[in-house]
């Protein structure tokens, strides 16, 4: 029997990047219908999920979590927004090597490619479509899904076992993301981790937590086929 190995990715600063108009659209939705302004920069939001964020953002401003009501009100919003502010993204990028790597790897018939995300669902959609990118992930764990990250890798790994129809031992799932939010929800569950520098934290922070492999971008062909073994 093969051994199948499912590599979930993170999106935001690990897939794409939309050039800051995920947190405009966002901030836009806050300040909109909960009257907080510029909500997103007062904390750290890379890495986190959006209900996570939503919880903080609440409890900071009144002390308590966002009821599921009012959750929802902005969540539309914001995916409204984002929906149209994408289109016309200047600074939207697919990171360096990604296309070349999902498409090496979903030709592998080893690779099986999942989203680990703590993006809304219909978000990460959004943010995938213009890069032409969710042609590759059938599956995936998402923010809707579950407040803490681990929640939504373990429901992303059960998707991908469901779509395949036959069960993934954790250590043939390795999860993909620029923080150590990533790597930390990844060892929790027992997975290979992979920590890559495209977003807010250098090879040498990342490596502080000890992923399976670290690396600046996916241009970095060498460590990857090593890894992977392509
Ligand atoms: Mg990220």
């Amino acid at each position: 029997m093969r051994k199948l190995t499912l590599l979930l990715f993170d999106l935001d600063a690990t897939l794409v990047r939309t050039g800051g108009i995920g947190m405009q659209a966002m901030n836009q939705a806050y300040e909109e219908l909960m009257g907080w302004p510029n909500a997103l920069n007062e904390i750290s939001p890379a890495g986190r999920t959006d209900i996570s964020i939503a919880h903080e953002l609440s409890n900071k401003h009144r002390s308590h979590d966002m009821a599921p009501a009012e959750l929802d009100n902005v969540f539309n919003r914001y995916l409204k927004l984002l929906e149209v502010k994408i289109k016309t993204a200047e600074n939207y990028r697919v990171l360096p090597g990604i296309r070349e790597f999902l498409e090496k790897s979903e030709a592998h018939p080893d690779y099986v490619l999942g989203l680990g995300t703590g993006n809304l669902e219909r978000g990460s959609h959004i943010k995938l479509e213009r890069g032409d990118l969710n042609r590759f992930f059938p599956f995936g764990g998402f923010g809707s899904d579950a407040v803490l990250r681990p929640d939504v890798l373990r429901i992303g790994i059960e998707r991908g076992e469901a779509y395949l129809e036959c069960a993934i031992p954790r250590e043939q799932v390795v999860v993909i993301g620029d923080t150590h939010h990533d790597i930390t929800a990844g060892k929790q569950l027992g997975t290979k981790t992979i920590g890559v520098a495209t977003g807010p934290y250098s090879v040498e922070q990342l490596a502080e937590h000890e992923p399976d492999l670290a690396i600046q971008d996916f241009s970095d062909t060498v460590s990857l086929d090593k890894f992977f073994n392509f």
